[in-house]
């Protein structure tokens, strides 16, 4: 693709300051594609600005709980997927899950995540609606991030109080998903799953991992068209980074760090340039790759940071990828890390506040007037 700078940076300032979703794809590949270090600087530059524009200064918080890595599925990718016979399995008990709420409620975390891997069993949704029920009086917004599940489970578990769900579509092409997964694993169901996730009513967040082998910018950009086709109201994205007891780490392109977190915070930017007013993660994957990845996010367009809230002694074993930051620390060290870190890029945590997607508001007021 033939890049002119002046172009490029008209581009951004029109990504800018036009209508939400007015870009197209091609201009959105052509944004992933910019490598010029001053159009880079002027890419994430104008994708902060919309995120002080349309949700002030301050990052959100999500108290993160890995609550098991059990899983059904076999994702080639995944460090928890079934067949990895080194991961040390284990399941929180709803007494621990009910404890790292209460944790991160008095860190003042206004906000939780529960994530595992996939369990489909009516044990396990019964199991969930109770810890609902154990945990609405906190008053704290719930996110779940428990994978596919029948519509009627999504509805049990809206009903006892989850207001916000994450699904990771992984990648809007089919292709490159039938090359990450087992044939067993339909792109098709995930689609439905967050259609029907979005039927129940709950804030709906979906992502990709960027950096995968053979995905293309195009591919890429064509994943941010398809947060606006699903009507997402919540973005989690981040690199991948190669496990090594996984089939595609073999396959995994050869990538320096930096490389894989430049093209996740070009992800990043690009949606904010692209959606504006979601929400948007900065992962603990970019944290990965660089000390300071999680701020460099924040600095491209991310305004969600999901400090871990996880006992230590289970981390190590919630290991998707290589290299996961903080295994040896507590939540109460992870806060405190925290706060100097967004300090440091003249940002501040949010405390104390539900941090529910503008857009999402937006679309239900206007939905109710
Ligand atoms: N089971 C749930 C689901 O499928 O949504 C949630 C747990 S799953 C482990 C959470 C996310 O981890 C996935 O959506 C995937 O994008 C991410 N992940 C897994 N392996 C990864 C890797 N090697 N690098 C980066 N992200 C990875």
């Amino acid at each position: 693709m033939d890049l002119d700078e002046r172009d490029v940076a008209g581009l951004i300032a029109r990504a800018a300051a036009n209508p939400p979703r007015t870009m197209s794809v091609e201009e959105m590949e052509l944004l992933l594609s910019v490598e010029d270090p001053v159009l880079l600087k002027e890419l994430f530059d104008a994708a902060y600005a919309v995120k002080l524009r349309e949700c002030g200064r301050g990052v959100a918080l999500r108290g993160l709980v890995e609550a098991g890595n059990c899983c059904a599925k076999d994702c080639y990718y995944c460090g928890i997927r079934k067949s990895n016979a080194k991961a040390s399995r284990y399941m929180l008990d709803e007494d621990e899950i009910v404890g790292c709420a209460e944790q991160a409620s008095r860190f003042g975390y206004g906000s939780l995540v529960i994530q595992s891997g996939e369990i489909e069993s009516e044990a396990h949704t019964r199991s969930i609606e109770r810890i609902l029920a154990r945990i609405a009086p906190l008053g704290l917004g719930v996110t779940l991030s428990l994978g596919e599940q029948e519509e009627s489970v999504y509805r049990r578990w809206r009903e006892a109080g989850a207001t916000r769900y994450l699904l990771r579509i992984e990648t809007s092409s089919p292709r490159l998903y039938s090359t990450l997964h087992p044939a067993e694993c339909s792109w098709a169901r995930r689609v439905e799953c967050l259609r029907a996730i979005k039927r129940c009513g709950y804030q709906l967040g979906t992502g990709v991992m960027c950096a995968l082998p053979g995905q293309t910018m195009a591919d890429l950009a064509r994943d941010i068209a398809f947060y606006a086709e699903v009507d997402a109201d919540m973005i989690g994205m981040g690199p991948y980074i190669p496990h090594p007891d996984t089939p595609l780490a073999a396959k995994a392109p050869r990538m320096a760090d930096e490389e894989r977190l430049l093209l996740g915070l070009k992800m990043i930017a690009v949606t904010r340039l692209y959606l504006h007013d979601v929400n948007i993660a900065a992962s603990t994957a970019l944290q990965a790759l660089a000390h300071d990845g999680r701020e460099r996010g924040i600095l491209a367009g991310a305004n969600v940071i999901m400090p871990n809230v996880t006992d230590t002694k289970w981390r190590r074993s919630y290991t998707l990828y290589d290299g996961k930051p903080c295994l040896d620390e507590n939540a109460k060290m992870c806060q405190g890390c925290l706060e100097r870190r967004v300090a440091s890029i003249g940002e501040h945590l949010l405390y104390g506040q539900l941090g529910d997607s503008r857009h999402f508001v937006r679309c239900h007021v206007d939905s109710m007037a």
